[in-house]
């Protein structure tokens, strides 16, 4: 990097002045596009991103991208685009300040450019992507590798390759939408017209592949799939139900047997660990849990042992408390008894995940949250992030 300074400084003061110069095309609104319909239960997209994501929509946070933005061809049909931020010249520190909870069920960063362009150290554009993720609060995460740099090819080719590797290391999925735009190292003929903007088909290409990435793990999460299943919202931090410890179940009747389907199916998606019945508003003793790969429920469920001298320390985080997760402490193994549908009895027990997520979500079901076991100093900070971010 140190060898390439002054051509960097030169970049640099380039993509200013183009960035600086450039803004988005005046529109005929009267012959403007519309956006593809969506399906009821489509996936909920946000986005965040730069002048890329922008172009030339005049409401994007508000779920309006116009047809040069690649978001336009992104959604429609099972993918709705639910909002997010992006703006001309944007930093990533510009879109880490800005970043709000969206309720989407996947986040899509294409970002980075300026970054590079201004010359921040990749570390620091690292961190504030993460801080982006973290402030919206989508399960599921998606980095996209940016278009050229016909300038300087070189920046956007190194810079995609340390996006990856963040994507790779903090679990997020990577789509290089921008594949389709590039001949060499540089935009292919028609893609764009200042070597640093897509054109319109330069954004249908991008929204294609990125529409192809989010659809790739099936069209939705399987709940919507099922006339009569609906994936049910969670409740969140703030709210009574979550606060009002939950009542024996003594009838296992339709109603119980809904609540069991619903929380299977909610429970089952990516980066979701359990899940407990008051979390989707009903005060019944029951919860599910998603672990390694198997999805599971048990009613009236009692924690009948813990291992006493042996703990863990990590991170929890809780689908009521979106986006955050801080030490807390529990013990290692966990041994929980119940019944199941038949009324026959059932235990469930495992060691680290499994014993916290069984501690856990009996805890929801005595109206706590993981909140309330912070060590003092931990859950101060914890409520001011929830107070700033909820
Ligand atoms: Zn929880």
């Amino acid at each position: 990097m140190t060898t390439r300074a002054p051509r960097a400084a030169l970049l640099a003061a380039l993509l200013a002045l183009v960035l600086a110069c450039c803004g988005p095309a005046q529109r005929d609104e009267a012959t403007e596009p519309s956006m593809a319909p969506t399906s009821p239960g489509a996936m909920r997209l946000a986005v965040v991103g730069d002048s890329i994501t922008d172009a030339d929509s005049r409401d994007l946070s508000g779920g309006r991208p116009g047809p040069g933005s690649w978001v336009f061809y992104a959604a429609g049909g099972e993918v709705a685009f639910v909002g997010g931020w992006a703006e001309w010249g944007a930093t990533t520190a510009q879109m880490a300040a800005a970043a709000r909870p969206v309720p989407a069920d996947v986040l899509v960063i294409l970002a980075g450019t300026n970054d590079a362009g201004s010359g921040v150290p990749f570390a620091q554009t690292a961190a504030h992507l993460v801080a982006v993720a973290d402030a919206v609060g989508a399960q599921r995460v998606v980095l996209s590798a940016v278009p050229p740099i016909d300038a300087a090819p070189e920046v956007a080719t190194e810079l995609n390759a340390r996006l990856s590797g963040l994507a790779r290391d903090h679990g997020w999925e990577w789509v290089d939408a921008a594949a389709g735009l590039r001949d060499g190292d540089r935009f292919a003929p028609g893609m764009s017209t200042d070597g640093l903007h897509p054109t319109r088909a330069g954004a249908r290409v991008i929204g294609g592949a990125v529409r192809d990435a989010l659809l790739a793990r099936g069209p939705v999460p399987r709940a919507w799939e099922h006339s009569g299943m609906a994936m049910r919202e969670i409740r969140v931090v703030g709210d009574p139900v979550l606060r009002t410890p939950c009542a024996e179940i003594t009838d296992i009747d339709d109603r119980v047997r809904s609540l069991v389907e619903d929380l299977l199916e909610t429970v089952d998606a990516d980066g979701r660990a359990g899940l407990a019945a008051n979390q989707i508003g009903v005060g019944l003793r029951a919860f599910s849990w998603n672990i390694d790969d198997e999805v599971g429920y048990v009613l009236n469920p009692r924690l009948v042992e813990v291992s006493e001298d042996e703990y863990q320390d990590g991170d929890e985080g809780c689908l009521s408390v979106p986006g955050l997760w801080f030490p807390t402490q529990r013990a290692w193994y966990a041994r929980v008894e119940g019944i199941d549908l038949d009324g026959k009895k059932v235990v469930v027990e495992g060691e680290e995940l499994m014993g916290r997520c069984l501690q856990h979500e009996c805890d929801h079901l005595d109206g706590m949250l993981y909140l309330d076991r912070l060590e003092k100093g931990v859950r101060k900070k914890a409520m001011k992030a929830i107070r700033e971010q909820l």
